[in-house]
C-alpha cells in the first residue's frame, strides 16, 4: 500500500472566475424578495433584491367603442 494522499488546499479557488450563485434562502420584503446566495465555487455571499413580479393586466369590462 503506498498511501499517497492528494494535499489540496481547502480554499484553492479558481482565481477570476464568474461566480455561480445558489439561493440559500429568500424572504418576501416590502421592497421585493430579497434572496441570500452564495457562490458554489469560491464561497462568496451576497444579496440579491428581486421586484415582486407584477402579474399582466387582466381586462375587467368588455372593449367600448
Ligand atoms: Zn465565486
Amino acid at each position: 500500500m503506498t498511501g499517497s494522499l492528494t494535499t489540496q488546499a481547502p480554499h484553492a479557488v479558481p482565481t477570476g472566475h464568474e461566480h455561480g450563485w445558489l439561493v440559500e434562502s429568500a424572504h418576501r420584503t416590502s421592497d421585493g424578495i430579497v434572496q441570500y446566495v452564495r457562490c458554489a465555487v469560491c464561497g462568496a455571499r451576497r444579496v440579491d433584491v428581486a421586484a415582486i413580479p407584477i402579474p399582466v393586466p387582466a381586462a375587467a369590462s368588455r372593449v367600448v367603442g
